[in-house]
């Protein structure tokens, strides 16, 4: 009985791999396709510092346009697309259409942001990296001071003098480099001190619950209080509500990001809300009498 229970199990175990495995492959060639057909599309969202009042940046992030499954979001196959190698080429695509795509704005009568665009492990690791993005540059004219590469801790963490090495020539070129999702990785703090970083992004899950989860509430004044001491500007990721864009702001950071502002949008719709101005930074209207 034991034993034919776990026949079974070894069994249903043994299908579901390979049906798990067949799914990979399947997505493997769906991706490497999707490329030629130019089936990606980015997505924009606004970076808003409150202290000017208004968007001072944009984040580029990347979507899949299946012909049939609709639109694809990054966690369903930007693993993927690194474990087979193809984020290096799908990431050049997103650096050259994100930085052309600001070229137009500006053209367009928008004013210059910063463009933050994320790099993944797989892409770092490349020694033609500097290489790729001074091309990119050149290409779409876009100055280097502008960008601004979004790391993980955890490419970080991964041949650490091989990065420092990458990190010092994309600085030496103007590049901005930003620590993202900022708390979720191995975090040393010793490296912040180390390395050419210009910001860290406070990870979204330490902004989900404060002010009200006492936990989180540190943290993220904690990150606030840290970066700031290392002469880093600090961004807060995933701001939903005007509680936690108060708590941010009492602690010191002005930059923030989120659908309290905008959610990540098409380019079209992104100049429109530019030029109209983001309703969550219009300022109130007088009331004349009391309120009711
Ligand atoms: P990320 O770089 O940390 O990007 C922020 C994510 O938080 C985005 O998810 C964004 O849509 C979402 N977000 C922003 N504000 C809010 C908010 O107020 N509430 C909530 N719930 N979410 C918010 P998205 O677009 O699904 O991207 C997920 C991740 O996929 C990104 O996290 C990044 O790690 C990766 N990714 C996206 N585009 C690229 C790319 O071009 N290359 C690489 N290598 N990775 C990418
Ligand atoms: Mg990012
Ligand atoms: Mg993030
Ligand atoms: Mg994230």
């Amino acid at each position: 009985r034991a034993k034919e229970l776990g026949r079974n199990t070894y069994q249903f175990y043994a299908a579901e791999m390979t049906a798990r495995a067949r799914e990979r492959l399947a997505l493997e060639g769906a991706l490497r396709r999707a490329l030629e057909r130019e089936e990606f599309t980015l997505r924009y969202q606004p970076i808003v510092d409150l202290r000017g009042g208004r968007v001072v940046g944009v984040e580029a992030l990347l979507r899949w346009r299946h012909p049939e499954r609709g639109m694809v979001m990054p966690e369903q196959f930007v693993s993927i697309a690194e474990e087979t190698g193809l984020i290096v080429p799908l990431g050049e695509w997103v650096l050259r259409t994100a930085c052309a795509q600001c070229r137009e704005w500006e053209a367009a009568g928008l004013p210059p942001l910063r463009l933050g665009v994320n790099i993944s492990a797989r892409q770092f690791q490349r020694p033609d990296l500097a290489d790729t993005v001074a091309r990119i540059l050149e290409e779409t004219g876009m100055p280097p001071k502008r960008l601004e590469l979004e790391l993980t801790e955890t490419l970080l963490m991964q041949s650490l003098e091989a990065t420092i090495a990458a990190m010092q020539r994309l600085s030496a070129m103007g590049v901005q480099l930003s620590i993202d999702d900022f708390g979720t990785g191995y975090s040393s703090l010793a490296y912040l001190k180390r390395l050419p970083i210009d910001r860290l992004k406070i990870d979204r899950s330490f902004v989900q619950d404060i002010p009200g989860d006492p936990d989180d509430a540190a943290i993220a004044s904690a990150i606030i209080a840290i970066a700031h001491k290392l002469d880093l500007t600090v961004v807060a990721e995933g701001v939903e509500s005007g509680a936690q864009l108060a708590f941010l702001r009492s602690h010191g950071c002005d930059v923030m990001q989120g659908y309290y502002f905008s959610e990540p949008i098409e380019p079209a719709e992104f100049a429109h809300l530019l030029a109209t101005g983001l309703p969550a930074l219009r300022p109130r209207p007088a009331r004349a009498g009391p309120r009711k």
